[in-house]
């Protein structure tokens, strides 16, 4: 059985004080769930946002990282300095970072060893843009991604990852994939990964879902067989929207 897993990636919003208060918030509302729940917040907010977390069922991740420990990087952070502040997870090669930050799969591999080495379970992001989607492209784009970004990744290090298929076009449009277009792909991704590993591998990886998903999708959305999770941008911004997500 796989562990749901919903995660709210906060981008580039909220001072540390309204993560504080998002948090004190959000633990309110939360009641007990089988959901495991994780805040991707800025780098400002991590030591008190994990500071915060304590003693609540709320996991915090980092949402980009450096693949390197240290060196002449100015304004990176390093996964040895994540590692420090005990986050649990870090989102790796989101579109977002791939779109305006030239991130490549290359750096995504080496971003992913390095959390690795360092016991942060990453959060890969692989999705296609609409102009491949309508060029029937999705599987291709899907599947070069998910092999080179693996690349020389071993079985025990896959069953720490958690992979998030979010199609470009779908993130911040308020355009959803149905959720069997999700599904279809999700599936699909779950197939590469048992072609690379193996069927056990495949079986026990969680994958997310992201994309606009709001508290009207969510259930639909994780209803679907192969969907285990979600990663979800504006809508993780305020308590009362996140909660319905995490109740699904
Ligand atoms: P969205 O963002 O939910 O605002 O579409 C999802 C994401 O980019 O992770």
């Amino acid at each position: 059985m796989r562990k749901p897993i919903i995660a709210g990636n906060w981008k580039m919003h909220k001072t540390t004080s309204e993560a504080l208060d998002f948090i004190k918030k959000f633990n309110q509302l939360m009641g007990e769930t089988d959901v495991e729940v994780i805040l991707c917040v800025p780098f400002t907010q991590l030591w008190a946002a994990k500071e915060a977390v304590n003693g609540t069922k709320i996991k915090i991740g980092a949402q980009n990282m450096h693949y390197e420990d240290k060196g002449a990087f100015t304004g990176e952070i390093s996964p040895f300095m994540l590692k420090e502040i005990q986050v649990d997870y870090c989102i790796v090669g989101h579109s977002e970072r791939r779109q305006y930050f030239a991130e490549t799969d290359e750096s995504v591999n080496k971003k992913l060893h390095a959390a690795f080495n360092h016991h942060i379970a990453p959060i890969l992001c692989v999705g296609e843009t609409l102009e491949e989607r309508e060029a029937h492209k999705t599987e291709d784009v899907v599947r070069k991604q998910v092999t080179l970004d693996l690349k020389d990744l071993n079985e025990e290090q896959i069953s720490r990852l958690v992979i998030a298929y979010e199609p470009i076009w779908a993130i911040g449009t308020g355009k959803t994939a149905t959720p069997e277009q999700a599904n279809e792909t999700i599936a699909l991704i779950r197939r590469i990964v048992k072609e690379l590993y193996n069927d056990e591998v495949s079986e026990e990886l969680r994958i997310q879902y992201g994309g606009s998903v709001k508290p009207d999708n969510a259930s639909k959305i994780m209803n679907q067989e192969d969907i285990d999770g979600a990663l979800v941008g504006g809508a993780s911004l305020k308590p009362e929207d996140f909660i319905e997500i995490v109740n699904f």
